[in-house]
């Protein structure tokens, strides 16, 4: 364990999205495991907070990855046809930019990051 790097993901419960989003982080960010964090469209919980109950458990298991395996590197997803989350692609992007605000205003010492998941599976970096 002893050099073993995690980073996190807050990422859809959908079967879809689940090894894109690691293999991205792995190659991009080099992480060697993503502790993932499933909600159905959990970026619509943390951009609107409109239950508390599942921003608070989002943020208990980050909690986790942060302090126990060290993660220094969240990354906040949303995708393509998420049935979670039926809104337009461009509703998603402002909910996933909110949703790292609400993340960061948690105080971790992690860097928070955007990705989207687009009609095609691969992932791309949200500004
Ligand atoms: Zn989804």
């Amino acid at each position: 364990m002893t050099n073993t790097i995690f980073g996190t993901a807050v990422n859809c419960m959908d079967g879809r999205v689940q090894i894109p989003i690691c293999n991205w982080l792995r190659s991009q960010y080099g992480v060697d495991y993503v502790d993932m964090i499933t909600e159905p469209g959990p970026v619509r919980f943390l951009a609107e907070d409109e239950d508390p109950w599942v921003s608070a458990s989002i943020r208990r298991r980050l909690e986790i990855s942060v302090n126990r395996h060290k993660s220094e590197l969240v990354a906040i997803a949303g995708h393509h046809d998420c049935a979670g989350n039926p809104v337009p692609e461009e509703t998603q992007l402002k909910q996933i930019v909110a949703a790292i605000k609400t993340v960061k205003g948690w105080n971790f010492k992690v860097r928070a990051i955007g990705l989207w998941v687009n009609e095609n599976w691969e992932v791309q970096e949200v500004d």
